[in-house]
């Protein structure tokens, strides 16, 4: 049966399933490793489908679907976030939930891939309904996640409020309080400093050692964001920090541009007041035209496929640097190898998010908790030191970097099965 996501772009599937596989293949064949390590790599270990219902405030009653995929557990427990969106299928929750372990493998963490969604858009729901959907959620997949199993998190839709219901519900179905069966948390109940703005300080951290690799100063460097969401919004904010120009960025409902640099701090006034296209001076722009922007730095912070054979040929920036998960297909890599742009890929670019849950976990676990200095330097260090291993493997295989980071993680991969007597 073909997935909802089995589109056809013109020369490509958008499958995003069917992608990581391809890009797993892709790497084992620079490896030339035996079929006995992908066969296991491209299926996740357990998938579960549930279907869950919830009173509506009116008093009727909506049955809700979701899924939790658990990739590789061989290295850990499966690590990975819970998102809401009307666009979730099975076949995006396993592809996320396989990127998760080759993610983790990259920064050198001791867990697997997890993944998990519920069809929905949680802007249609007041308050009280989102704390029964995301309770109800839980509830459906408590057999299968717990601290030492399957840890959840946040990802597109969901926050720290969610996070914080699904680990109540976790603790009072089993009796016991359990922090450490999903990070993002609010801090009150054993959430970790600095994790709502890990994704983007990682990603900003790669971004700065791509950009000394090419020479380039990051002070005046331009910058297009397609997503303003906490990776888009917290990448501009460090960014412009660091003296970056922000040149144009977007949301579902527009995009908007100016080439001298648009104010971070009022984008993000109004973007939680009313909407980003509010902004005083700009140039209105689709969404597809912040990517072909002649910038330095293009940030794609929002979801899947978006740098396709439609418009790859086309995209002016020198770095790419993918806050979002699996933004770009093979075939657009391909021509943007080609073409000498640097991609810095997801499983590096947005690592420091799952980076900060590792130690928000170890924190729950220890019941022992660090500064947000701690946090910050020992993230700085964990992505500096993948972001210089990718680079130095594909320079070594002459490769990209996503080649590069699947490579790395791989290669750990089947050094860990092989010692479990997987393969
Ligand atoms: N959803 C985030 C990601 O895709 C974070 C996962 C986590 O913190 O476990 O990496």
């Amino acid at each position: 049966m073909q997935s909802a996501k089995t589109v056809h772009a013109s020369k490509e599937s958008l499958n995003p399933f069917e992608i990581v596989q391809k890009q797993i293949d892709s790497a084992a064949s620079i490896l030339q490793l035996p079929s006995s390590i992908t066969k296991i790599l491209k299926k996740p270990k357990r998938v579960i489908s549930v279907s869950f219902p919830v009173k509506m405030d009116d008093g009727t009653i909506e049955v809700f679907d979701g899924y939790r995929s658990q990739h590789n557990d061989a290295s850990g427990p499966t690590k990975g976030g819970i998102r809401f969106h009307p666009d979730v299928d099975i076949d995006e929750v396993k592809a996320l939930s396989m990127w998760m372990t080759f993610k983790c493998q990259v920064v050198g963490l001791p867990y697997g891939g997890g993944k998990g969604g519920v069809v929905c858009d949680p802007h249609h729901y007041s308050t009280s309904e989102l704390e029964r959907i995301s309770r109800g959620f839980m509830e459906a997949i408590a057999d299968v996640v717990g601290p030492e199993t399957d840890i959840p998190a946040p990802d597109v839709y969901t926050t720290p409020q969610i996070m914080g219901w699904m680990m109540d519900t976790y603790s009072r179905l089993k009796g016991t309080y359990s922090p450490g069966v999903i990070t993002g948390k609010p801090l009150s109940i054993g959430g970790s400093k600095g994790r709502s703005s890990a994704t983007a300080t990682g990603c900003v951290y790669t971004i700065r050692e791509a950009m000394k690799d090419l020479g380039l100063p990051m002070e005046g460097a331009t910058v297009a964001i397609q997503g303003f969401g906490n990776a888009g919004r917290i990448s501009a904010l460090l960014l412009a920090e660091l003296g970056c120009k922000i040149v144009a960025v977007c949301d579902t409902k527009g995009g908007i541009y100016h080439p001298d640099g648009l104010d971070v701090d009022t984008l993000c006034r109004l973007k939680d007041e009313t909407s980003i296209m509010e902004y005083p001076e700009k140039q209105v722009i689709g969404g597809d035209q912040l990517l072909k922007l002649d910038v330095d730095i293009l940030i794609p912070a929002a979801l899947e496929n978006v740098i396709t054979s439609e418009n790859a040929d086309k995209i002016k920036a020198k770095i790419i640097a993918e806050a979002a998960n699996g933004p770009t297909t093979p075939y657009a890599d391909e021509v943007l190898k080609e073409r000498g742009v640097i991609v810095i890929p997801d499983i590096l670019a947005n690592a420091g998010g799952v980076t900060v849950s590792y130690f928000e976990w170890v924190q729950n676990q220890m019941h022992f908790y660090w500064t947000e200095k701690e946090i910050n330097e020992r993230l700085e260090q964990i992505m500096v030191t993948a972001y210089r291993e990718v680079a130095d493997i594909s320079k070594e295989y002459q490769v990209d970097m996503r080649n590069g980071a699947f490579i790395i993680a791989i290669k750990k991969l089947a050094e860990t099965m092989e010692a479990r007597g997987w393969i």
